[in-house]
């Protein structure tokens, strides 16, 4: 809490009016009843009766800090952001970190994806990268999403978390184990929101000015180093201070010392992609470094903190579906619903005029447009300008560069079936084989077994033969924990994924 500076301190109502005392109702008499003539006491009341606003469905719990990025690598080649093109360019920025199914009061330390949100106020249009800490995702398409956080929420009869409803969902949807794994490993609860990575985690389009166009993820590489905490150590943390995140970023930037990332990008062509072993456009999928070697091209820090917390972070609204010239979607269906989505959920939760919050308007440059009127218009609504388009009075214009370069599409219109469902083991494998080491291997079975040992055993046989279809040893250590039959493990593993769900219902 700062001091305020101002002279001017006598209080007053929402409207400016002073009031001349804030701590008694008008009363008849000494210990009479209230008056309703009390207008300051009734307004007083009902402001706070409405204080509260939808809390987001998703990643609740956060905090956020402005900064800035700064460009370091000529990517003119590859897209026409203006805001990329040119060494050494800054653009203002506010990031947001959450955690993902928690309510926001829940403790920053549950083990759960991060959300890493940027918002790039160029001088475009706002951009803004949605990410979260984890390069890929727990399910490939939209369609999947409300069943999947319904699972991570609250059992409906009894309003407890539920392993059952959690792992039943998981198992059932073998193109989670990628994900899955990451989650269950240390990863899943960093140390910090400064000591973790952000990940676009889907592909991108960008283009340049010739119109030619590259698929690209983002990687934001934290400069702090990764630091996680053990299963044990996060429990702790839950009881001793359920904030620590919030805290630690807050007061690392109050004592000047500024969070940052290395911003690197994975840049492939159409031709790589169409001819690439999987879909590139699959977000339950990394790009292997060895076939897409990431480099970097910006460099980003954060070194402000908001003044108010409602209005600043609470209040900031971020979407995939903010692009700017440059930047664009790809085909990856998890991508095209978030692209609706998001612009949804704000108009639920902070009304149709949404932009026009200070921290949601653009900074590098004017909106200027026809949308008007609607709940809190709070700017000046357009003034005597035109409202219609096209007009003859000097109205706000279409620029036809602004738009993203034409591209072909084809195939048959239908709900289409991913027809590569053994690659959902792959590069789960490759993680728990190539890249973890021991002690995370022996980490992250431990904290499956503890979170798992709740759930109902015929659950636990499809979720656990999973995981030996990504890895035979994986498979072995999870069943030893929960004392499984091993042999019923390889025998539901050997099995396609519809006659494994029979034998387990
Ligand atoms: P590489 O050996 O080139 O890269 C492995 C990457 O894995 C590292 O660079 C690091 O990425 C990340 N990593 C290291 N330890 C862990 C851990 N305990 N949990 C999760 N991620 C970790 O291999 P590939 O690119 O061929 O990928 C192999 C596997 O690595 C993938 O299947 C995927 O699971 C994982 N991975 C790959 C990433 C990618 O973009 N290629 C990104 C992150 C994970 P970072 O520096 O981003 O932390």
């Amino acid at each position: 809490m700062k001091r305020k500076t101002s002279k001017e301190r006598t209080l007053t109502d929402g409207f400016g009016k002073p009031v001349e005392d804030d701590q008694n109702s008008v009363t008849a008499g000494r210990s009479g009843p209230v008056l309703v003539q009390d207008i300051h006491l009734i307004e007083k009341l009902a402001h706070f009766d409405r204080e509260r606003i939808p809390e987001r469905v998703v990643h609740a719990k956060g905090a956020g800090a402005y900064g800035h990025f700064e460009v370091t690598a000529d990517v003119t080649k590859y897209t026409k952001a203006k805001f990329l093109n040119k060494v050494g360019k800054r653009t203002e920025v506010f990031a947001r970190f959450s955690t993902v199914g928690g309510e926001k009061g829940s403790a920053d330390s549950e083990r759960d994806p991060r959300g890493f949100a940027v918002k790039f106020y160029t001088e475009e249009g706002n951009y803004d990268m949605v990410g979260n800490n984890t390069p890929v995702f727990f399910i490939r398409d939209a369609i999947k999403f409300p069943d999947f956080i319904h699972t991570q929420k609250r059992n409906p009869a009894t309003n407890l978390k539920d392993p059952n409803m959690f792992w039943d969902f998981l198992s059932l949807t073998p193109e989670s184990i990628h994900q899955v794994t990451i989650l269950f490993s240390d990863r899943g609860t960093p140390a910090t929101f400064r000591h973790m990575n952000g990940y676009t985690s889907h592909t991108y389009k960008w283009y340049n000015d010739k119109g030619e166009h590259y698929w690209i993820k983002l990687h934001f590489k934290t400069e702090q180093g990764i630091e996680n905490m053990t299963g044990e150590e996060a429990d702790e943390m839950r009881k001793v201070d359920p904030d620590h995140a919030t805290r630690d970023l807050h007061a690392s930037i109050e004592r000047g010392v500024f969070p940052s990332w290395r911003v690197e990008a994975q840049i492939m062509t159409p031709e790589d992609a169409e001819n690439y072993r999987f879909d590139p456009f699959d977000i339950t999928k990394v790009w292997p470094h060895g076939d897409v070697p990431p480099i970097t091209i910006g460099r980003m820090v954060l070194n402000r903190n908001p003044d108010n917390y409602f209005a600043e972070v609470e209040q900031s609204a971020f979407s995939p579906a903010n692009f700017v010239p440059g930047i664009a979607a790809s085909p990856d269906k998890l991508l095209q619903g978030r692209l609706f989505s998001y612009h949804d959920t704000h108009r639920h939760r902070l009304g149709a005029n949404y932009h026009l919050i200070p921290v949601n308007q653009p900074k590098g440059t004017l909106a200027n447009h026809y949308m008007r009127d609607g709940p809190m218009m709070t700017g000046d609504n357009g003034g005597a300008g035109p409202n219609y388009y096209p007009n003859t009075f000097n109205g706000p214009e279409p620029d036809i560069k602004a738009g993203e370069p034409a591209f072909d599409l084809q195939g048959k219109a239908a709900r289409q079936r991913h027809d590569h469902p053994n690659s959902d083991f792959i590069q789960a494998g490759d993680l728990y084989s190539k890249v973890m080491s021991d002690q995370d291997r022996k980490h992250l079975i431990s904290n499956i077994v503890g979170h798992m040992s709740g759930a109902e055993e015929r659950i636990k046989y499809r979720q656990t033969a999973l995981f030996y279809l990504a890895n035979a040893d994986y498979g072995k250590r999870v069943a030893k924990g929960l004392k499984l039959d091993l042999k019923r493990v390889k025998e539901l593993a050997s099995m396609t994924q519809e006659d494994r769900v029979k034998a387990t219902v």
